[in-house]
């Protein structure tokens, strides 16, 4: 007699946006080793990273909002290098690394610390650009500050439905959402508006724009589904959609995403930004002729720009039109990703081996370089790179 193949119990998988589809896409086997796995990464920098500047752009717009006022620009004491990451002491209540303490103690207890001194340097240095040149602008505009979105979805269908755990998943992430009444009691000279304004220039009536973080540099544009600037695409649209399935959102007419790297660019973001430009990879150039373009063009490693910062806030800002359309083509595509998942779970457990089942596929050298797992990694260890952004 033949017996029928126990089905396995069901659960409703939880993903989250940032840490499990966009982590997945940016390569399979690091995700598994950081997040299928019971033991915590030795140094989940990336997380880190994003989320010490996500911690001080909300500390911040909560102080703003405490007083409905700060006495920008804030003051940041840049950690020296080297130095150990304690409390400071002596320091005025508005001064940046006051503001970053308990961010940096509430990381540390989750097991998050900077990649090095270099890395948290670096880290205060992009949040006392983004809170002084962004914060003026942004913190009036806000609505709902770091709201949590959720919604469940319907699991692709896999091969074999005998080992398929689930027929839905949830799906997670954390918002701000700016206001219609918001943006329009705005002067024109508001850069967040007057970039809304130029790609939604019929924009009336009621309506929500989602806004994100990212801690890195506008990524060169690219349609191949696992780059920066499509899996930027299908967050916003995808956090849009789950906003639009809250009962009292209003109809979310557009995303921001803020690429916070631009606006205190570094050797790695001048290099990269020469040379999409020079190969017309990267949307927003200095119009030929002005300093900008004269002074990135001339840009060698080592040299100083002073880039203004009317380009450096273009640079920053990328503004996302959100329509039914767009909403379901990036779930469409986060199912798809999710499926991708669901389909290694299942591999792995028939097969029982972790490498063979999650193939180490990262196309970032940065992704890399801050892996944990690198030093075993194949993939790491047959350079030269496929270098992103060519
Ligand atoms: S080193 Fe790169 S390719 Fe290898 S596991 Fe880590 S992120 Fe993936």
């Amino acid at each position: 007699m033949e017996l029928p193949i126990k089905r396995p119990d069901r659960i409703i998988p939880d993903y989250s946006l940032t840490g499990d589809v966009l982590s997945f896409s940016r390569c399979q086997r690091s995700y598994r080793y950081y997040n299928g796995s019971s033991l915590p990464p030795s140094r989940p920098v990336q997380l880190w990273y994003g989320e010490f500047l996500h911690g001080m752009m909300e500390r911040t717009y909560r102080l703003w909002q405490e007083n409905q006022s700060l006495p920008f620009p804030l003051h940041c004491t840049i950690p020296e290098e080297g130095e150990r990451p304690d409390e400071p002491v002596g320091l005025p209540a508005l001064d940046l690394r006051v503001i970053g303490w308990p961010i940096e103690q509430a990381l540390a207890h989750q097991g998050k610390f900077a990649r090095s001194s270099d890395a948290r340097i670096s880290a205060y240095e992009r949040a006392e650009a983004v809170i002084n040149q962004l914060g003026p602008h942004l913190f009036p505009l806000v609505d709902v500050a770091e709201r949590k979105v959720i919604g469940t979805r319907p699991l692709l269908p896999g091969q074999n439905s005998n080992v398929e755990r689930a027929t839905r998943y949830i799906l997670e992430g954390i918002i701000d959402v700016l206001g219609h009444t918001q943006l329009d009691d705005q002067p024109e000279g508001n850069p967040l508006k007057a970039a809304i304004v130029a790609t939604q220039p019929d924009l009336n009536g009621e309506y929500e724009i989602i806004i994100d973080y990212k801690g890195s540099r506008r990524p060169p544009v690219d349609t191949d589904e696992r780059s920066d600037w499509q899996l930027g695409e299908w967050q916003v649209q995808t956090y849009a959609w789950l906003r639009s399935q809250q009962p009292e959102a209003r109809p979310v007419a557009a995303g921001i995403l803020v690429y916070i790297g631009e606006l205190a660019p570094g050797t790695n973001e001048l290099s990269s930004l020469k040379r999409e430009m020079r190969r017309g990879r990267t949307d927003v150039v200095p119009a030929n002729g002005t300093p900008d373009y004269y002074q990135i063009n001339a840009w060698e490693p080592g040299r100083q720009v002073n880039l203004s910062g009317d380009f450096k806030m273009r640079r920053a800002i990328r503004i996302i039109p959100v329509t039914q359309a767009s909403m379901q083509a990036a779930t469409a595509a986060i199912d798809r990703v999710v499926r991708a998942i669901e389909d290694r779970v299942v591999d792995e457990r028939t097969s029982n081996h972790i490498r063979q089942t999650w193939p180490a596929d990262s196309q970032d050298e940065a992704t890399c370089v801050a892996c944990d797992f690198r030093v075993s990694c194949e993939r790491y260890n047959s350079r030269p790179w496929p270098q992103s952004g060519q």
